[in-house]
């Protein structure tokens, strides 16, 4: 083994590069790696703990590397696999950096317990606090580039910034932060760090977890030293990691830099959310620069304003624009009215804000259900045929929609299941409300399911009952998981004409697209982003 047959790895400015963990040797360790590669791969992580067949790594380790290597022995104890004892972890660790893999992982807390891995891996990887990865030690003799991780499991520690500064004091040529996100507000807190921190040292800073991906998209925005991505579902080495080729494909990793815009989706919960598909199609067909992420945000109105509070105290964020989802429409209304901000004529009308926009002038909102869904009825029929509807609900896509169809001249009814609350905003937008029992006894012209019910997971569920469905009668659904829903294939059944739920969605989220960018969002490429799904 020579040190020639190692890829260097990346210099520390070069753009954050996608690291690809091997966790079993299924499959011949140099093939996984060859298709790692194939998949936009630059480094791929060789997680020893988790292959067990060290033969495997040291027969690859021996050949020629076609990209570099990250060696990791995580203990048990440090939330790993390997539960050997640990004097057999630094002899390992020593006999296979040796075969020179290019960077050398290690939890921070383990090196500064053990002088005696401190100084058997001293030597074969680089510690130097400035040094890139891959420095030579004195004499000339290549040295693996050190990564000294610091891992939280459970939870993301406040203050994050004492952590960051100790990992970019610490020696080492690289520094690795992974927490476990709350929510989205975790997320954020360390991309801030992360930004700050920037040109200390190489970074690796995110977050496990469903409100974790956008510190593994956003890595690239901040010039993170590289981000985790699996070779496929199934293969992912911790928990919220994205594979390569949503990365690359949704994602879009390769158009991202410093200048990315950041759009995201804000409620709770939003991992069926189709939106980050669309908008990122979108963009990507009009050359925009933005990456849309999903920001989980617990369910209080607390969460949702400390969200914010740390979108706004942080513009370096770059975050311009929000879809907002159940629960928090009514939130993100409250919050504008208390700042005195820009708010449409149909975000106060229905009550509800389900997109935020910012701009130079500030904050401002806007609803677009209620006009999307109107456009979405336009579209398919002649909206005059329609006289009177039955909106099932009263949560903010009711309203919305109600509100709409009466601006459109139709008269409206609602059904709610809590029947005060169907009554209330039956009051407050002038129209007629029904208990919810009556639903079934409609004569009314159009059916529209605004509430929940019928959506992933409960697909099993429909709001009406289906032998009051007839032939002549229009139903409308606003739920788009699954697309053909129970209600959807009862009143197919019955020979009524159905509207689902997705034209819906595509409307509303054209309309925000047009909010954002300034220009009509491209119909063809949200749809066909939405059909790659199905
Ligand atoms: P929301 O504010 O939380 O309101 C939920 C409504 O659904 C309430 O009226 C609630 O009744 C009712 N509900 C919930 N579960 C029910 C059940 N099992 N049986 C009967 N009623 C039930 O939510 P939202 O924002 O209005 O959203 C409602 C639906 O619209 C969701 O499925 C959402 O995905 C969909 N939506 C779609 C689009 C689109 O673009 N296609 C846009 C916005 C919303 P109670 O008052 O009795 O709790």
């Amino acid at each position: 083994m020579t040190s020639s047959s190692f890829a260097t790895p990346p210099a520390a400015h070069a753009a954050t590069a996608i690291a690809v963990p091997i966790t079993s040797a299924d499959a011949p360790l140099r093939e996984q790696v060859d298709r790692a590669r194939r998949a936009g791969a630059q480094i791929v992580e060789l997680r020893v703990d988790c292959i067990g067949d060290v033969a495997a790594v040291e027969a690859l380790l021996r050949e020629e590397h076609p990209l570099p290597y990250i060696l990791t022995i995580r203990a048990a104890s440090e939330g790993g696999q390997w539960d050997g004892d640990d004097a057999e972890r630094v002899a390992l660790y020593e006999r296979l950096a040796l075969l020179m893999p290019g960077y050398v992982d290690v939890e921070f807390e383990t090196w500064r317990r053990s002088a005696n891995l401190r100084q058997k891996i001293g030597l074969i990887a680089g510690a130097g606090t400035t040094g890139g990865p891959a420095e030579d030690a004195p004499g000339g003799r290549p040295r693996n580039a050190l990564i000294l991780s610091q891992h939280d499991w459970h939870s993301t520690p406040a203050p994050l910034a004492p952590l960051f500064d100790a990992l970019c004091e610490a020696p080492g040529a690289a520094a690795k932060l992974v927490f476990r996100a709350a929510d989205a507000r975790d997320a954020l807190r360390v991309l801030v760090e992360l930004c700050r921190c920037r040109g200390r040292k190489p970074l690796i800073a995110l977050c496990l977890g469903e409100a974790g991906l956008a510190t593994r998209v956003l890595a690239r925005k901040f010039g993170a030293l590289l981000t985790f991505a699996a070779l496929r579902a199934g293969a992912e080495s911790a928990p919220g990691q994205p594979t390569i080729a949503e990365l690359r494909e949704t994602y879009r990793w390769d158009a991202l830099s410093a200048r990315t815009d950041v759009y995201g989706v804000v409620g709770w919960p939003v991992a069926h959310s189709r939106s980050p598909l669309i908008h990122n199609a979108g963009m990507a067909a009009l050359g925009i620069c933005g990456a849309y992420v999903p920001l989980p945000v617990a369910p209080d109105a607390a969460a949702f304003d400390d969200f914010l509070r740390i979108v706004c105290e942080h513009p370096e964020l770059g975050i311009r624009g929000l879809s907002v989802t159940i629960p928090h429409k009514q939130h993100a209304l409250r919050w504008l009215e208390q700042r005195g901000a820009e708010i449409s004529p149909a975000a106060r009308r229905c009550g509800a804000v389900n997109t935020l926009t910012h701009t130079e002038r500030g904050w401002s909102g806007a609803n677009t259900d209620g006009t999307a869904f109107v456009r979405a009825l336009r579209d398919t029929l002649d909206l005059s045929d329609v006289r009177s509807a039955a909106v099932l609900g009263a949560g903010g896509a009711a309203r919305a929609i109600a509100a709409a169809l009466i601006d459109a001249g139709v008269g409206v009814t609602l059904f709610n299941r809590t029947s005060a609350r169907g009554a209330d905003l039956a009051r407050e937008l002038g129209c007629a409300a029904e208990a919810w029992s009556r639903r079934g006894e409609t004569s009314a012209d159009l059916l529209v399911n605004a509430t929940s019910a019928g959506m992933w997971p409960d697909a099993g569920e429909s709001p009406f009952p289906a032998d009051r469905l007839h032939r002549g009668m229009i139903v409308a659904e606003t739920v788009y998981r699954p697309r053909r829903t129970r209600l959807l294939e009862s009143a197919a059944g019955a020979g009524c004409r159905t509207i689902d739920g997705e034209e819906m969605f595509l409307a509303q989220a054209a309309e925000q697209f047009t909010l954002w960018h300034g220009r009509p969002a491209p119909a063809e490429a949200f749809r066909a982003a939405l059909d790659s799904c199905e």
